[in-house]
């Protein structure tokens, strides 16, 4: 395996060519990692290997992409495109024509192959860890397992991770940690204990750690159990930088409390000013962000795409929904496909996102908020799109820092940039 570090070979792979690892690369997506997080956690003393990280790498503030939602920047980080190109915009898509609504979590969805596979086809060994397992068959999609194959597996069901279909097994005691909850930081700790035991074990040369934003639904940026879950990681990443791997960390999305005074959830409940407006049954709303672990954000984010079946009505609804009290945008598909380059094909008539503090809801029935055990923080909007980019390598030259980067140049800063 040492021997691929030598070469000097390119990748091409989703219109851009990347070069291949020196080191092997670590790209970690924390999840709903509001960059406040990791300033809050090293001014308060937590992250002393990131701090000192920072004297010399990379810190830099960077857009995700729109929807502020999981899958879809996972998935943009790991292809280095955006949704237009690679077709996942959310959890879940309406398929007018099928009248039904299409769960997004297969690769068959997805339009383009990962940087991995591209580094596979080339003889780079791949490592993929991800918290929760919604996410492993796309971040996975078009790899090899099996003996010396890549890895790609998930804290959640590590316990049943088999070399046919992970590319590893027995995790449970190459970490020494019991299988942790799905609702539980001890998932994200899984990820960097899993990543760090086979980074020694497997040598991979591309690493992607992807966490689960459980904290950041939960706690405030400085919180104690922010912080402690900040802590955590710091000592992960200083054991991966020990083990010889390069890093460059970005996140998915940011979060934002998204309550009223009182604490309640801050909705707006766009289904039944729809029906006033329009009539039942002319306009769908499809809230991209629900998926089967609601507990935590009761399905509630910032962004919704609505299907209205009579398009002339379309126009005069972006209007009423305009003067809605809490609004940010709302948008047309065509414009909304331009400007957050989304794939036309799953995306509703109408774009619309709530201002911060706000979350989009369908009606006050649909909505479940008895795991909501503190007020809701969530995200899906422009205000949790800023995100950090941080790495331990430093810029080769200074007209780089004039490129607008993108949390999904995140392999592309650490592959050929640094
Ligand atoms: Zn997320």
């Amino acid at each position: 395996m040492e021997g691929n570090f030598k070469l000097k070979r390119i990748v091409n792979v989703n219109d851009r060519e990347y070069k291949w690892p020196v080191k092997p690369l670590a790209v970690i997506c924390i999840d709903g990692s509001e960059p406040e997080y990791i300033e809050r956690a090293i001014q308060a003393g937590q992250m002393p290997f990131t701090a000192q990280l920072l004297n010399t790498g990379i810190d830099l503030r960077v857009d995700c992409v729109i929807p502020s939602f999981t899958n879809p920047n996972n998935v943009s980080i790991v292809t280095g495109c955006p949704p237009s190109m690679h077709g996942i915009c959310g959890n879940f898509f309406y398929d007018p024509h099928a009248e039904s609504e299409v769960m997004m979590n297969d690769p068959k969805y997805m339009h383009v192959p990962t940087i991995f596979a591209a580094f596979e086809k080339e003889g780079a060994k791949i490592l993929v860890v991800t918290a929760k397992d919604k996410l492993r068959k796309l971040l996975g999609h078009g790899l090899t397992f099996g003996s010396g194959g890549s890895i790609c597996v998930s804290a959640e069901k590590a316990d049943i991770a088999s070399l046919e279909e992970n590319g590893c097994e027995d995790l449970l005691n190459l970490t020494g940690l019991p299988l942790p909850n799905v609702y539980s930081a001890d998932l994200s700790e899984f990820v960097f204990a899993s990543g760090l035991a086979l980074l020694e074990n497997a040598k991979p040369d591309l690493i992607y750690l992807s966490t689960t934003d459980y904290i950041q639904h939960k706690f405030a940026p400085g919180t104690e159990g922010a912080n402690r879950f900040y802590n955590m990681m710091d000592g992960y990443w200083s054991k991966l930088s020990a083990s010889g791997a390069d890093l460059v960390l970005t996140a998915d999305h940011g979060m934002s409390a998204k309550h009223d005074s009182k604490g309640n959830p801050d909705v707006i409940y766009l289904q039944d000013s729809l029906d006033a407006w329009l009539g039942v049954g002319v306009a769908r709303v499809i809230l991209p962000i629900t998926d089967p672990y609601v507990a935590h954000h009761g399905a509630l984010g910032s962004f919704a795409t609505i299907y209205i079946s009579n398009e002339l009505e379309v126009l005069p609804t972006i209007s009423k929904l305009k003067d809605l009290n809490g609004i940010l945008e709302v948008l047309g598909k065509n414009e909304a496909c331009e400007r957050f380059d989304l794939p036309s094909d799953r995306i509703g008539d109408i774009v619309i996102i709530s201002e911060d503090r706000k979350v989009l809801g369908i009606n006050p029935g649909h909505h479940d908020f008895s795991g909501l055990d503190v007020p809701l923080r969530s995200h899906g909007g422009l205000s949790e799109q800023v995100v950090p980019l941080i790495s331990n390598k430093t810029f080769k030259t200074e007209a780089i820092k004039d490129t607008k980067l993108k949390n999904f140049d995140a392999f592309h800063l650490g592959l050929n940039l640094t």
